[in-house]
This record gives structure tokens, C-alpha cells and sequence, in this order.
């Protein structure tokens, strides 16, 4: 049986690629240091798994969720907006329940478009923007991210009738895999660009507390109108190293919420109870762990820029998120530079061209290994490229 066109089109996904080279790298035996997927390596704070512990013995929670969440889990996400953004949420309308981010950004296009419809999508980016695109029949126009312009999207170069077309529109800051952080006016101008065009505004924040030299970046929601044009996607994934528990939540627009939670509940049956209430420690319990979890990118990210410029590397350090878009060297592309790599120094880095056409020049490293492993990678690196390349 042949599957779908939208599938005939889907390459694996670009880790799964990525982790099947580590494999067979590991299989010749060969110690491979991977800075290529963004995954926290420090563990998730005992507080969060010792409420995960008592809350999995309770019975109640042995049962279907409800599929848009515990009103107690939201009504923390609510409490936390308030404690960080100033922003005011109500729990029973405006926050939904997400198994981890990434399913309601791949389903809230299944959820908005209809075969052939726009969706602005920036580049390069997430790669589930586009992919929840594909699959839902839509179609992508592409919002270059441009180093001149602070990888942020120019609104002005999207052309009036494309925007007349579009429903949604995807944004995300602190951004990956570029580490630019967007401020309020940028993020105002997109909400007067979505009320012109009637567009869903999708901001992706899983970043909004990873972030350096003491910046503390802004939520969509408190831009100036944004309830009325938007939603934002959020995840404890990053900020308390929680990516293999799966729980995140999208907030904002009433509307956009209720379509979301009722396309969910149609499809899936909620987030692990337990889970959820892990997520209200989180979210409700001491937050020293999260100006723990700064601190570690923080060295590592200045061991990072220290090495890079050393080498004669021009780089731009990021401000948010744990990532690291470096130019390639003249005379390579992102894949053979990331070959080359990998090849002579062990390192797995991600090819910019992973992230769309605009990604073509650079590659991306994240800063999810410990100091000594990342001096080690670096140490390889620039054997294998002094010398031999130009910046
Ligand atoms: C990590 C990440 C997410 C989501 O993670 P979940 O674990 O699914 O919550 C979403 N967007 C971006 C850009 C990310 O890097």
C-alpha cells in the first residue's frame, strides 16, 4: 500500500537522520561528541520528580485525563504568566494542556488550514512548522531570517496577496536555531500585521527562560492586543529540563484555544495526570533551579564564543536559547562543513541547511554537553580546521 502524497514528500525527521549517523559512528567504535540535538543534559529537579512519585501512586491519575488538561495544571501556567510577563490568563479558556509543544504546533495546523491555504513560516526554523504544514495540505511561504536583519522576519517583504491568503503565522523567540531574542515592538508589529490580515499569530516560546548576560526575554502575550490575533506555545521541556516527560501547554486567543483543545480532544486523550501535576511543582515550587540551569549555558555559552574566536571564527553570540548558528567556512557548504566535521573531529553539528534554504551558510551547535566535553570538542575542531579553512 502506497501512503499519502503529503508523506511521499516527508523525509524522516532531521534528528532521526542525526541520531541514525551517531549510531553507526558508535557501531566502528568510534567516540563520537554530538552538539547536534538540543536536548537539556542536566537532570529534572528532585522537587518536580518527587511530586511526580506521590502523585503516581494516586489512583485517580491511573485514568483518562481530561484532554485539555487538569484546571489545576492550567490554572498554574495562569499563575506563571502573571509571575513573569504580567500577563493575565483565565485558566478555563485560555490555556490548553499540550503532551510537549510539538503536537500542538504540528495539529494547529491540521486544526486552521484548509487544502491549499498560507501559512508564513520563518527560515530558517523548527522544522514542525512547515512539516504540520505539508501534512495538513497547506502550503509554506517562507519569512527569511536574515543575520542583517537580527534574524527577525520583515514583514514589509511579504507580499500583500500572499498575506491576504495566509491563516497562520509562525514566530520563535528566543529562537532556534538562529539564538536571536525578539523584543515588544517587534512583536507588536505582528500583531498589527495579523489584524490587517486576519492571521493566527502561533508564537513558539519554549526558549523564554533560557537566556544571557542577565536578559530576560518578553512573551508574545504582552504584546499590545495580542489575545486577539494569537496563541503561544510554551513547554517546561527547556526550562526545567523536563523533554522526556512531554508536557507543555499553548495560551492566549480564546478561540484558537478552544479549536486546538477540541481538535485534541478528538485525537489524543490528554497528558499523563501525574505528569501534569509535576508540572504544577514546576511551574508553582522554588525557581532557584532555573537560575541554575542560566548559569550552565551561561559558562558554556562564553566557553563556546571564547574558542570560536580564537579560531578567528566572526560569531554572533546568541542571547537566548541554548543553541549556536556559526557561519560555515569559505568554500563549504553546511553539509560538507558538517561532513567534515564529523569525519575529522568526531563532532556532530547540525547543517543550517536542516532548517530551510536560508540555514545554507551556517550550522548550529547547542550547548547541551558538559564544559569538559564541549573544551574536548572544540579542541578537535580546530585541529581539524586550522589551517585547512577560511573564514
Ligand atoms: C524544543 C522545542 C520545542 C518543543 O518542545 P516540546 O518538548 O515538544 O515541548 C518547540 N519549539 C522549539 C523551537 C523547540 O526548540
Amino acid at each position: 500500500m502506497k501512503e499519502n502524497t503529503p508523506m511521499q514528500n516527508l523525509p524522516p525527521y532531521l534528528f532521526a537522520r542525526i541520531e541514525q549517523k551517531v549510531a553507526e559512528a558508535k557501531e566502528k567504535g568510534l567516540d563520537i561528541i554530538s552538539l547536534g540535538i538540543g536536548d537539556p543534559d542536566q537532570p529534572t529537579p528532585k522537587h518536580i520528580i518527587d511530586r511526580m512519585a506521590k502523585s503516581i501512586y494516586d489512583s485517580a491519575n491511573h485514568q483518562y485525563p481530561s484532554s485539555i488538561g487538569l484546571l489545576e495544571y492550567r490554572s498554574a501556567v495562569a499563575d506563571w504568566y502573571r509571575g513573569r510577563f504580567g500577563v493575565e490568563l483565565n485558566p478555563k479558556t485560555e490555556v490548553v494542556t499540550l503532551i510537549g509543544s510539538k503536537e500542538g504546533i504540528a495539529n494547529i495546523s491540521f486544526a486552521y488550514l484548509d487544502k491549499g491555504d498560507i501559512s508564513l513560516v520563518p527560515d530558517p526554523g523548527y522544522p514542525v512548522y512547515s512539516i504540520g504544514n505539508l501534512l495538513a495540505g497547506g502550503q509554506t511561504h517562507i519569512m527569511p531570517l536574515l543575520e542583517q536583519n537580527g534574524f527577525l522576519p520583515v514583514l514589509e517583504d511579504i507580499p500583500s496577496d500572499v498575506a491576504a491568503q495566509a491563516k497562520l503565522m509562525f514566530i520563535n523567540y528566543p529562537n532556534n536555531p538562529t539564538g536571536a531574542v525578539a523584543d515588544i515592538d517587534f512583536f507588536e508589529k505582528v500583531v498589527e500585521f495579523a489584524k490587517t490580515y486576519d492571521i493566527l499569530v502561533c508564537h513558539d516560546g519554549p526558549y523564554s527562560e533560557v537566556s544571557y548576560d542577565g536578559l530576560r526575554p518578553v512573551s508574545f502575550l504582552q504584546a499590545r492586543g495580542a489575545k486577539e490575533v494569537g496563541i503561544e506555545f510554551h513547554s517546561l521541556s527547556k526550562t526545567y529540563n523536563m523533554t522526556g516527560w512531554r508536557i507543555g501547554w499553548a495560551a492566549g486567543n480564546q478561540q484558537a484555544v478552544e479549536v486546538l483543545a477540541r481538535f485534541k480532544s478528538n485525537i489524543d486523550s490528554g497528558c499523563f495526570q501525574a505528569i501534569q501535576y509535576a508540572g504544577i511543582e514546576a511551574l508553582n515550587g522554588p525557581q532557584d533551579c532555573v537560575e541554575v540551569m542560566r548559569g550552565i549555558y551561561q559558562e558554556r555559552r562564553d566557553i563556546a564564543v571564547a574558542r570560536l574566536q580564537k579560531m578567528g571564527w566572526n560569531v554572533i553570540a546568541p542571547k537566548g536559547s541554548f543553541y549556536f548558528w556559526i557561519p560555515v567556512p569559505k568554500g563549504h557548504t553546511s553539509a560538507s562543513f558538517a561532513e567534515m566535521i564529523l569525519e575529522q573531529a568526531g563532532v556532530i553539528v547540525t547543517p543550517g541547511s536542516g532548517y530551510g534554504k536560508y540555514g545554507e551558510g551556517y550550522f548550529r551547535i547547542a550547548l547541551t554537553v558538559d564544559k569538559a566535553r564541549m573544551e574536548e570538542a572544540f579542541d578537535r575542531i580546530e585541529k581539524a580546521v586550522s589551517g585547512k579553512v577560511e573564514f
